[in-house]
């Protein structure tokens, strides 16, 4: 008898493989495990359980059984798009066409930050680029990576494939600044759809979006944006200093424990500015806090609290 049991045992560990979940469509995964794929379905004790599989998610598969056992602890959860385990967004903005936005870049960047997510800088449409490159600066000092490139001419492209290499990316930035020309230049085989924003809006409403994540080198890539319908309103006003990654440092020095480095005195933080925090970013800073319209769209402002 205990044998057999062992016979069992090994035969299941013979069938389990550890896979990545890329695509979720109806009840059905598909299931990257090496150089395998495999389409799985859920085992009935998740659904009972309301469990439900995500794209993203390393999961056990019963390769016999063609099923999914169990999933691996999640690091993180993005909710729009429904992925797990994301390990970098990939904020992009445009040089030119749509211009720079320095206040809508330090929105996506807090974003990522509140998720807990590492963020690098991709400054698309390079070749469009006629100022100085000092509006970039700021980032550069507060210690994001910054790429600049061209999906159009292909500079900078191996440079941000290093920076995604061995890790599930996600894009993230307004529209119109190439971030589906990108995946179509760094994918083989991927066919986003670019251009027309009103156009894919139109034909939007008529397709579910699954989010899917794409097979790019040693690294993969969800291949729907993140973030765009997430709102900074939500956010604590006492949480943005968090947020602002080059603050980190000082939090917690400032003689007011809720000091939110303002107009308080004895204050670590602003003490920084001009040193180790960029002056530019410090007024974002206040922008996000004080909930001033302009700085991440155009919200009414909001009381302070
Ligand atoms: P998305 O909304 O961020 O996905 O942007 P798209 O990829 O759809 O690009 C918007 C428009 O910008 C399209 O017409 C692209 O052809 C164009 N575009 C994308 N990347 C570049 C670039 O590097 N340089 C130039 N000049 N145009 C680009
Ligand atoms: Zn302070």
């Amino acid at each position: 008898m205990g044998k057999l049991i062992l016979l069992t045992q090994f035969y299941t560990f013979l069938m389990n493989r550890e896979g990545l979940i890329t695509k979720g469509v109806g009840g059905e995964y598909t299931v990257v495990c090496g150089d395998e794929t495999y389409i799985c379905t859920a085992r009935g004790v998740f659904r009972n359980r309301q469990i439900t599989p995500f794209v993203g998610d390393y999961v056990v598969i019963d390769t016999d059984k063609k099923s999914i056992d169990s999933i691996k602890p999640r690091r993180n959860v993005l909710k729009r798009p429904p992925v797990a385990n994301i390990d970098q967004v990939i904020v992009t903005m445009a040089a030119a066409e749509p211009a720079f936005h320095a206040g809508l870049l330090d929105r996506f960047l807090v974003l990522a930050a509140r998720e807990e997510i590492d963020a690098i800088i991709c400054i698309n449409k390079y070749d469009l680029h006629k100022e100085s490159d000092e509006v970039f600066l700021p980032y550069v000092q507060a210690g994001y990576p910054l790429v600049k490139l061209s999906a159009a001419s292909g500079l900078g492209l191996d440079e941000l494939m290093g920076f995604m290499e061995g890790k599930l990316n996600v894009f993230a930035g307004p529209s119109g600044v190439g971030k589906s020309s990108l995946i179509n230049r760094l994918v083989p085989g991927a066919s986003m759809e670019t251009g027309d924003i009103s156009a894919r809006l139109r034909r939007g409403r008529h397709t579910t979006r699954h989010a899917e994540i794409l097979t790019l080198g040693d690294g993969f890539c969800v291949d729907t944006p993140g973030f765009s319908s997430l709102d900074v309103d939500e956010i604590p006003v006492s949480d943005f200093d968090g947020l602002f990654i080059e603050f980190i440092p000082f939090l917690g020095l400032c003689r007011f424990t809720n000091c939110l480095h303002d107009k308080e005195k004895d204050c670590a933080v602003k003490e920084q500015v001009g040193v180790a925090i960029h002056p530019a970013r410090y007024e974002s800073y206040l922008g996000f806090m004080r909930n001033e319209p302009g700085w991440m769209g155009d919200k009414p402002p909001r009381r302070r609290g």
